[in-house]
């Protein structure tokens, strides 16, 4: 069984050699992501299948070059040139009987993969299989039977079941990994594709709600302003509501954009205490309206590199959440701290708090516990400008007792020049 174990070692090299190629393919490494470098590996077996040749007395020379010719024929589409390549290399063993006798055999076996390539693709994956262990087959049981016949040998068991054996099971293994590997990559980019096209979807649905509101809003103070005998404050009164209305949707649509691009244009110097003390500026109605008492807790300084507007876009939106936490009345407390690298924001309330499930769904588009108060599109926003400025979050929250958000940026590096 010389000829068996020789083959049984070739193929387990072969095997575990492709196996790390598959896995670096899977994590992504680039010089295993083209057609080309698929193409390579092909050549490389079929060189090394063929450099380790079994070579039995008589100068026959048994190897399973058959492996490489049927995958890459059928999977890449370069039988042609892989039997190209075989008659090649036979070439440089020498020019001999063999020589011609594998270019006899060779040049069809080329014509037939340049012909059955497209119809393979077409195939069933699992169809795809069977397919390629038969095609190996074949050939392999022309392989011994022409030894037998021009060496003229006797019946060599050895030869023949190594043949009939090896090679389709090596296809079969090979071509179970790729078919593996080749379903694991569509479900991904399966899968991210319908995540886009449903964010995407919820995206529409919250626009088109949130802006269907306030443009119905106007459309009816228009339909009252076509009133003839309105009286003048009248007049008035409704036009600032039509202006109101309007901007609440243009907001929206501002939300969206800051949402679908989180891109940071203008970059600048931000005194982050200065922005938060303009946010809580613009909350202080409403916190008072909820009771809501705000305290701060200010670090000395603290600079961080971004977009003004999106950096307050960001706070109000954290800020505004909180106070809507705490309908009855609660604490806020708003803190920053800095240290050598990084500034850290703490924004705490007293209110309603989440669920574990709740938090997990913060951030999602369209998710919100207010009705049709919400628009879920808030902490979506706050989630792609932290992003987009290069900072964390991390949200802590207990139902009934409150929510902390913690919130840290890379400082910049003016910080210790101000200092
Ligand atoms: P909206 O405020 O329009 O509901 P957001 O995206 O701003 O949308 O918030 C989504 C949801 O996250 C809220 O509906 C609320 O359930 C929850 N949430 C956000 N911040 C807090 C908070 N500070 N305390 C409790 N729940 C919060
Ligand atoms: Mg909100």
């Amino acid at each position: 069984m010389e000829i068996t174990t020789h083959f049984l070692i070739n193929l387990s090299f072969l095997i575990v050699f492709l196996f790390f190629c598959f896995v670096f393919h899977e994590k992504g490494r680039n010089f295993l992501n083209s057609k080309l470098s698929f193409n390579f590996i092909c050549y490389i077996a079929l060189w090394s299948s063929m450099q380790f040749a079994y070579h039995a007395d008589g100068g026959a020379r048994y190897d399973l070059r058959i492996i490489p010719l049927v995958i890459g024929g059928l999977y890449l589409g370069i039988g042609p040139l892989i039997a190209g390549a075989v008659i090649i290399i036979r070439a440089f063993l020498g020019l001999d009987s063999g020589f011609y006798e594998t270019a006899a055999f060779y040049i069809p076996l080329a014509f037939f993969f340049w012909r059955q390539y497209p119809r393979f693709s077409a195939i069933r994956p699992k169809k795809r299989i069977i397919y390629a262990v038969t095609v190996g087959l074949v050939i392999s049981l022309i392989t011994v039977l022409g030894m037998e016949f021009i060496h003229t040998r006797i019946f060599w068991l050895d030869a023949w079941f190594a043949f009939l054996t090896i090679p389709a099971l090596g296809i079969g293994i090979i071509a179970y990994m790729i078919e593996f590997v080749r379903r694991n990559i569509q479900m991904k980019h399966q899968l991210i594709k319908t995540e886009k096209l449903q964010a995407v979807e919820q995206m529409g649905a919250a626009i088109s709600h949130e802006i269907r509101n306030p443009l119905t809003a106007a459309t009816g103070f228009v339909q009252l302003l076509q009133d003839d005998y309105l009286p003048k404050y009248k007049q008035k009164e409704y036009l600032a509501l039509v202006k109101e209305e309007l901007m609440a949707a243009e907001r929206v649509i501002q939300d969206y954009l800051t949402f679908a691009k989180p891109s940071i244009t203008s970059m600048e110097e931000l005194n982050v205490k200065a922005e938060l003390l303009q946010a809580i500026k613009i909350l202080q109605p409403m916190a008072n309206q909820n009771s809501v008492e705000i305290t701060t807790d200010f670090s000395a300084v603290g600079f961080i590199q971004g977009d003004q507007q999106k950096f307050r876009q960001c706070f109000v939106n954290v800020i505004k959440n909180a106070i809507e936490s705490m309908p009855s009345g609660g604490y806020l407390k708003i803190g920053t701290e800095f240290s050598k690298n990084t500034v850290a924001i703490e924004i705490a309330d007293t209110g309603v708090g989440m669920t574990k499930n709740q938090l997990e769904k913060l951030g999602e588009p369209y998710y919100s516990t207010k009705g049709s108060k919400g628009t879920g599109l808030g902490m979506m926003v706050v989630f792609s400008i932290v992003r987009a400025l290069n900072g964390s979050i991390k949200v802590d929250s207990e139902l009934g007792k409150g929510t902390r958000f913690s919130f840290k940026f890379p400082s910049s590096r003016s910080t210790y020049l101000n200092k």
